[in-house]
């Protein structure tokens, strides 16, 4: 759980990065059509989420900051009875003084009128410049009586690179959840069935958890559909002898898991299957032990490449000098992703990966980030021995960078053949 006092502390950083005599406004997101009449679940910004913890539409929340003080005000829906009954309970503006730490709340239709109050004594305006939210074009509009306008996404995407402790026991528990999820399918028999039914097993997992929802939509990836990366149909039947990729990760109170994991129809791995699993396994392993502070994702990439490329070489799906093939990118063939993202609020965190030199940003204490070697051998690709076509591994765990190290906040999933083995049902 986030106390109210860590949201402001946030808001307390927002401040002490803007410029004296500022706006900043950030806006919650808006309600989105999935087709006629009909709309996606409602989920709040991620950026304003991490500022305030509110989940409601329709809100916004405005910093201002004078030579002398700084105030924060939100703007929440008013009570009203007719569309609380439609669409649910509002908090309304006299329980969201109560609630958050902030130092003003008005109704959402009086943002404008506020807003050009303030804004005339301002000389900064920061506001999303990229997003094309209708009220951040109405901001926009305004943004010429500001001596500058800045971007503010920036600003809090650096902060939400470093989880504080409760944000990281979050991440935890949807990982548990997620856990789980992984676990049922391992356990399940899966001959006979198809690739949507174990997306549905997944996902009655997470939901019976009570996770909001999954935080990407589920890989589920039998045999050589494992090789389009982001294969989402999910709709083949599963092929006894074949090999099942899993990315899959829920979403739970705004924190996001993203686990990968690649089992047998049959619960058994065969002897090419398991040359390559564990090439891809020993990889990650490898990866993991050297996470800790300073050391750069660039670093793990380049490791994983040569890891992956010298294992290639070993099993004769490359031939040549490792070095030379890396040099001429011959791996990408069968390893074209990255070794892994920044994961949070969002599966893919709204983080910087470069500071504002375009330095690469080295690791440090509370980043959590994701490590996902693997390899894609595709069904009709002739230059590889027969015996690896048609099989996709990814193995994927999510890593809190501690002190002196890290940590697999996802290592109680079984990862191993003979952990794998040993789960699998036939
Ligand atoms: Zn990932
Ligand atoms: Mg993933």
């Amino acid at each position: 759980m986030i106390l109210e006092s860590e949201y402001k502390s946030r808001r307390d950083k927002v401040f002490k990065k803007l410029a004296k005599s500022s706006l900043a406004v950030i806006f919650s997101a808006e309600t989105t059509t999935r087709s006629h009449d009909t709309h996606h679940p409602y989920r709040q910004d991620s950026n304003f989420y991490y500022l305030t913890g509110f989940k409601e539409d329709n809100a916004i929340l405005l910093f201002i900051k004078s030579s002398t003080k700084s105030r924060t005000v939100l703007f929440v829906q008013k009570k009203e009875k007719i569309m609380e009954l439609w669409n649910g309970k509002r908090l309304g503006v006299k329980e969201a003084k109560k609630r958050f730490l902030v130092d003003e709340v008005y109704a959402s239709e009086d943002f404008i009128k506020i807003f050009k109050k303030y804004a005339r004594r301002r000389k900064n305006l920061y506001y999303e410049q990229n997003v094309k939210k209708i009220c951040v074009k109405k901001i926009a509009k305004t943004a010429k009586s500001f001596q500058t306008e800045h971007d503010i996404l920036p600003l809090i995407q650096k902060m939400r690179l470093y989880k504080s402790a409760s944000e990281i026991e979050l991440i935890r528990e949807s990982i548990a959840i997620t856990a789980k999820a992984h676990h049922r399918v391992m356990n399940m028999r899966k001959s006979g069935i198809y690739e949507y039914n174990l997306q549905a097993e997944i996902e009655h997992e997470f939901k019976m958890n009570a996770a909001y929802s999954d935080a990407y939509i589920s890989i589920v990836a039998c045999g050589n559909n494992a090789n389009t990366l982001h294969y989402i149909e999910n709709s083949k039947a599963l092929v006894e002898g074949e090999l099942i990729l899993i990315d899959a990760g829920c979403e739970h109170n705004y924190y996001a898991s993203d686990i990968t994991r690649t089992i047998p129809v049959n619960g058994r791995f065969s002897e090419a299957q398991r040359e390559l699993y564990n090439l891809v396994l020993d990889t990650q392993l490898q990866i993991i032990r050297m996470i800790k502070p300073f050391v750069k994702r660039s670093h793990l990439q380049e490791s994983a490449e040569r890891l992956l490329t010298k294992g290639m070489v070993e099993l004769g799906i490359l031939s040549g000098d490792v070095k030379e093939l890396i040099k001429k990118q011959k791996h990408k063939k069968y390893y074209p992703h990255g070794i892994g993202h920044w994961m949070g609020i969002d599966v893919h965190d709204q983080a910087p990966y470069r500071d504002a030199k375009n330095q690469e940003i080295p690791l440090q204490k509370g980043m959590v980030l994701t490590i996902e070697p693997g390899l894609y051998i595709d069904a009709k690709d002739k230059s590889v021995p027969k015996k690896y076509r048609g099989i996709g591994i990814r193995i994927e765990d999510n890593i809190l960078v501690t002190k002196d190290g890290c940590e697999n906040l996802s290592s109680s999933i079984a990862k191993s053949i003979e952990e794998i083995e040993m789960m699998s049902k036939n």
